[in-house]
């Protein structure tokens, strides 16, 4: 689909459309990453890994910083990026002819789809700005396909920048993140997801499991109770409490598992963080609903129990 795109593809998205793609990148929350990024852009490093962040939020932060290194627009004249000029609009629409957005949201990233960027790596920038390889969701790239990249990466790429983007580091091959630079964006907050009162009952269970060990998986096995938007809810609900847990923030979900997050410890956090990561794969992927609740609902109360 995208192959058949026309090369100057910026009438193809309004002007409303790239705000829209921009916006969570825009946030006051990330005020303190498009800082860094800015300082960053006049010697940019030749891989930045971005984790934290909701999908989206990483997704917007990484077309923000090829929109940084590519405007036209005279620092000294105007701000940067722009969002306007005609390098910001086709990088932040994928269009640039310089531009390689390999996306692993919902699917894995193919070797194949690595092998295309290789081929083009040896030759300069075609617009004479900076060739941007952005890895989306890069813990989905095969074992293949990431050390397909790892060889680029090993290389110097003058005119070449690599961007990984994951949850969080450590669901990449510790060989990829030794050659980043990692900028870690602020943890998804109560401002970028709306409250969702369904999902709390299902919060106050699993806080209930966690205590106790029951009162759980008939829950999950009664017929009809769960689908996938559901199961998806619980998880981003549960990410919610987590952030509020950590921050201190008063949150409106659930005040038992909030309870039970807040009196827990930060490599807990961290941990129970990589299982609701591994959680939102799970459901993208479509696996059984039923079981990876299961399996956050397990993980919670061994997690917590550990420390107790
Ligand atoms: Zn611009």
């Amino acid at each position: 689909m995208s192959s058949s795109a026309p090369v100057d593809g910026t009438a193809a998205r309004s002007v409303l459309e790239l705000e829209q793609i921009m916006a969570p990148a825009l946030a006051s929350r990330h005020a303190r990453v498009r800082g860094f990024l800015h300082r960053l852009a006049s010697r940019p490093p030749q891989v930045l890994l971005m984790e934290g962040g909701t999908v989206d939020e990483r997704a917007a932060m990484a077309l923000y910083w090829a929109a940084l290194l590519n405007c036209t627009v005279d620092g000294g004249k105007g701000v940067r990026p722009c969002l306007a000029c005609t390098a910001c609009a086709q990088m932040i629409a994928c269009h640039h002819r310089d531009m390689f957005f390999l996306d692993g949201r919902e699917e894995s990233i193919k070797i194949d789809d690595v092998r295309a960027v290789r081929g083009v790596l040896g030759e300069p920038p075609r617009g004479g700005g900076q060739r941007m390889v952005i890895l989306c969701e890069a813990q989905s790239l095969g074992v293949e396909a990431a050390n397909a990249l790892l060889k680029s990466l090993e290389e110097p790429r003058p005119g070449t920048s690599f961007v990984l983007l994951a949850p969080q580091r450590e669901r990449l091959l510790p060989t990829l993140v030794s050659r980043s630079w990692v900028l870690t964006l602020a943890w998804p907050s109560a401002e970028t997801v709306p409250v969702d009162p369904d999902v709390v009952e299902w919060g106050e269970a699993l806080a209930e499991f966690a205590r106790t060990g029951t009162g759980w998986f008939q829950r999950t096995s009664a017929k009809g109770a769960l689908d996938n938007s559901v199961a998806q809810r619980v998880v981003v609900m549960m990410q919610r409490t987590l952030a509020a847990a950590i921050t201190g923030a008063a949150e409106a979900g659930a005040p038992s598992l909030l309870r039970l997050l807040a009196a827990q410890d930060a490599l807990t956090h961290r941990r129970l963080d990589e299982v609701l990561a591994e959680c939102q794969e799970s459901l993208v992927f479509n696996v059984n609903p039923a079981l990876v609740l299961d399996w956050l609902a397990t993980r919670l109360a061994l997690l917590c129990a550990l420390r107790r």
